[in-house]
């Protein structure tokens, strides 16, 4: 039943008929993923923990379940990561073996561990389980956003809690049939896009490469669901004016779920005015799975994650350590969060583990947030990078990179604090204009700003970019941007 496998399990009633994957034209019914991932388990046998050469294919589904099933934890790796990156994560996690599509090429680094080509044909049994839920599932190394990436040790209580609790809050069924676009190296496009579905007895299909012609073709074909990432819908909302069977298919879609990172308001929309449909925003992160959501059933707002998932204790902390008490949506406190969705360690690093939690066991987000009237958690940005402290006021960036993105002469914005004499930090705009030719002014963008939030929110200083620093998921690294 529920539980077992680390979240893979299927459901017992299940038809084995039914297709769980389908990755462009090739697919697998459960009868045959069960025979494919029970094959890579007998393979992968006590091998410890085991690397997944992660690209978007079905051998990476297939891989990951085998090693679940196995009772084994999996370390997906991101095909795209550079030498430098692959040697850390390699020499951090030590994984005894590398399950990899046939014929994919591995770096040299990957390519020294003993190599496990996975055969989606393969019809093998799937052993008896002897996992206890404590046991790791996965070791997934957070984005780097912050710092170099470190491993969050997933235990399998973790991976089931959380899709359980999405499964309430978006009535996720069997029934649904998911649109997925996303990398299969991280929480989101392999926790909730591939082991989600698969707990419900639902189906996957992926895109291989995002784009809004296969959104449209499979949620014309049947499709409820598309979990994306902002530039994904941020791509959605500029299609959407010159394709009415986009906006057509996604009118028909029963939930558009957004999370990795802040859906800018003004994306939010324009989907929702060409559409009639609101995305609905989740807030998570590797360390915790997910935290909040909008509900199915409840109001989506643009600029807000929702509430706190069943099973998710969540609080606002003040810098003295304060909790805040009561919602007045103005009161801006660090996320901290408790509950057993939560990861167990990060792998070697004690020190890290140890300053990321409080004394009373609550995880320090370092993000900041406020809690409007009706409980919904509005992200103010990282404390880290998007809390900026100008002339006494401390400004979250986001606001500002929202109302700048409302400007038509602006693609793409960011917003952070230099330091400034008077000040203490300056707000800086980093801007991408829509016509580089004719950009809009600095003098221009920030009483765009001042009338829309107030005066002392507007960027000081503009700079122009030819495109913003972003990682694989799409996530602005403003550690590139001097902060
Ligand atoms: P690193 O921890 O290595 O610096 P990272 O924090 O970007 O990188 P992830 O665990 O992939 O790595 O991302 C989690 C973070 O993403 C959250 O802490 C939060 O800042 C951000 N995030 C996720 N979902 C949302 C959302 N819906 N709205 C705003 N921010 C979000
Ligand atoms: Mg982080």
């Amino acid at each position: 039943g529920p539980g077992e496998h680390g979240g893979t399990e299927v459901p017992a009633d299940l038809v084995p008929e039914r297709v769980a994957l389908r990755f462009g034209a090739r697919s697998l019914t459960y009868g045959q993923l069960a025979g494919a991932a029970g094959a890579v388990a007998r393979r992968v046998g006590d091998a410890g923990r085991v690397a997944v050469w992660a690209t978007p294919e079905l051998e990476t589904a297939v891989a990951v379940v085998g090693v679940l099933l196995a009772g084994r934890a999996a370390v997906p790796l991101n095909p795209k990561s550079g030498d430098r990156e692959l040697a850390h994560i390699l020499s951090d996690s030590t994984p005894s073996a590398v399950l990899a599509a046939p014929g994919a090429v591995l770096p040299a680094a990957v390519a020294a561990l003993p190599r496990i080509d996975v055969d989606v044909r393969a019809t093998g049994t799937v052993p008896e389980d002897r996992t206890a839920e404590d046991d790791p599932a996965l070791v997934v190394y957070t984005s780097g956003t912050t710092g170099p990436p470190k491993g969050a040790v997933l235990p399998r209580r973790a991976l089931a809690t959380t899709l359980d609790a999405l499964a309430d809050a978006w009535r996720w069924t069997g029934d649904d049939v998911l649109v997925h676009g996303l990398p299969l190296f991280h929480v989101h496009g392999l926790v909730l896009g591939v082991l989600g579905p698969l707990r419900r007895g639902g189906s996957v299909r992926h895109l291989g490469r995002f784009d809004t012609d296969g959104v449209t073709r499979e949620l014309t074909d049947g499709a409820t669901m598309l979990f994306g990432v902002p530039t994904m819908y941020h791509r959605i909302a500029e299609a959407l004016p010159a394709d009415p069977a986009l906006a057509k298919a996604l009118g028909r879609a029963r939930l558009l779920v957004s999370g990795s990172a802040a859906l800018p308001v003004h994306d939010h929309e324009r989907i929702a005015a060409a559409t009639g449909r609101r995305v609905i925003e989740r807030y998570g992160m590797t360390e915790t799975l997910m935290n909040t959501s909008v509900r199915a059933d409840g109001e989506a707002r643009s600029g807000t994650v929702g509430v706190p998932l069943p099973g998710v204790e969540l609080r606002l902390v003040e810098e003295d350590g304060t909790a805040i008490a009561g919602y007045d949506g103005e009161t801006v406190g660090e996320i901290q969060v408790r509950g057993p969705n939560l990861f167990t360690e990060y792998l070697n690093r004690p020190d890290a583990t140890a300053a990321a939690f409080t004394a009373d066991g609550w995880f320090r987000t370092g993000d900041m947030a406020v809690r409007e009237p009706d409980g919904y958690v509005r992200i103010v940005g990282r404390k880290a990078t998007d809390l900026i402290k100008s002339g006494g006021y401390k400004i979250g960036a986001g606001e500002i990179e929202n109302a700048l993105l409302e400007h038509p002469g602006v693609r793409e914005a960011a917003v952070t604090g230099e330091p400034d004499p008077d000040l203490g930090e300056r707000i800086v705009a980093w801007i991408v204009p829509v016509d580089p030719q004719s950009p809009p002014g600095e003098r221009e963008l920030a009483d765009h700003v001042a009338a829309r939030l107030a005066p002392h929110k507007r960027p000081r200083t503009v700079r122009y970019l030819d495109a913003l620093p972003r990682n694989d998921m799409g996530k602005i690294m403003k550690r590139a941007l001097g902060v």
